[in-house]
């Protein structure tokens, strides 16, 4: 009789695991463009309906649009940073690593799979010299950051815009080919707000510093085409202006979540519940940017907030570059 498998085959890490939450709050500091689901060529961002909780005067339900900044987008543009991301010897860490989008490598070793997860369906041969070379054989690494949010709090819809792509003659005669291509195109407006959220589970703090890396690095680049880019939305946190931004390393979730209703629609409302979930733990008012619930010596739950978050975060991003990136 064959044994049946009792573990989750993952490997052991050499450091103790954690689960890490993140939460944040973007700002368009331009237009967006993210196509709509998979579309091509449609040029439309990519919305969602909302109930707004209330019926109109025929009493039928009303329903908003909000613009919509999809996660498993976020999750796309994150995890090519690491696959672009560049090495001392003049190539990039998805071609030394032989990981990249779609063929993800699975190995374990990777730190990109390590957390974002990969799949091979069959056996493949890969070129010699990456790891695991000649044959992958068909793996499933489930991934360990998930990624959430992106509803925009403004329910303002996408505006249209007339788009011609010329062709690169300075002058031309009005009958003369080629003759300029117009096009239509939706954008975010500038200045919504994208509440969003990653989570890590049980990952060692050097497997979340690839995620921290990516997060920090995929803010200029959000978006499909151009403009891209969006920016941390600052507000007043304890008395002085800091980014939205939440960072909990723990084994117990013992911090409010500052996960924002999708169906608010008013940014002074969404800023004051992001903010005061932030400062919740365990049921106890934060006087500081940084909290930590202890059982004995162990540090059971730690919150970073504002200022002290993004700080921490590029600690991890830094230690990322140390060990990837530099030699
Ligand atoms: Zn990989």
């Amino acid at each position: 009789m064959a044994a049946i498998q009792t573990n989750t085959g993952l490997y052991k890490s050499e450091e103790r695991r954690w689960h890490f939450d993140l939460y944040a709050v973007f700002e368009g500091p331009q237009e967006l463009y993210f196509g709509h689901e998979t579309q091509v060529n449609v040029n439309m961002v990519e919305t969602v309906r909302i109930d707004a909780g209330k019926l109109d005067d025929g009493g039928e339900p009303v329903v908003i649009e909000k613009c919509y900044l999809s996660p498993t987008k976020r999750r796309g543009v994150e995890r090519r940073t690491l696959i672009w991301a560049p090495l001392a010897d003049g190539r990039l860490l998805g071609d030394r690593l032989g990981c990249g989008i779609p063929h993800t490598c699975t190995q374990p070793e990777c730190p990109i799979c390590a957390i974002y997860g990969g799949l091979i369906t069959s056996s493949v041969e890969v070129e010699k010299g990456v790891p695991g070379a000649p044959k992958r054989k068909a793996t499933t690494f489930v991934g360990r950051l998930v990624h959430g949010g992106g509803v925009a709090v403004q329910a303002i819809e996408p505006s249209e815009k007339q788009r011609a792509m010329h062709p690169s003659m300075l002058h031309k005669e009005p009958s003369a080919e080629p003759t300029p291509m117009p096009f239509k195109r939706q954008y975010n407006e500038p200045a919504l707000l994208y509440p969003v959220y990653n989570h890590a589970m049980s990952v060692s703090e050097a497997e979340f510093s690839a995620g921290a890396y990516a997060f920090l690095e995929s803010l200029a680049r959000l978006g499909a085409g151009n403009p891209k880019g969006v920016r941390l939305y600052e507000a007043e946190i304890l008395d002085a202006q800091q980014p939205l931004l939440v960072l909990d390393r723990y084994l117990t979730p013992l911090g409010k979540r500052p996960v924002l209703s999708p169906a608010i629609v008013e940014t002074d409302v969404a800023i004051a519940q992001f903010v005061a979930a932030a400062l919740d733990v365990r049921g106890q008012a934060s006087t500081g940017n940084e909290v930590e619930y202890k059982e004995g010596d162990f540090t059971m739950f730690a919150r970073w907030v504002g200022q002290a978050a993004l700080v921490q975060l590029q600690t991890y991003a830094l230690e990322f570059a140390q060990k990837y990136l530099v030699s």
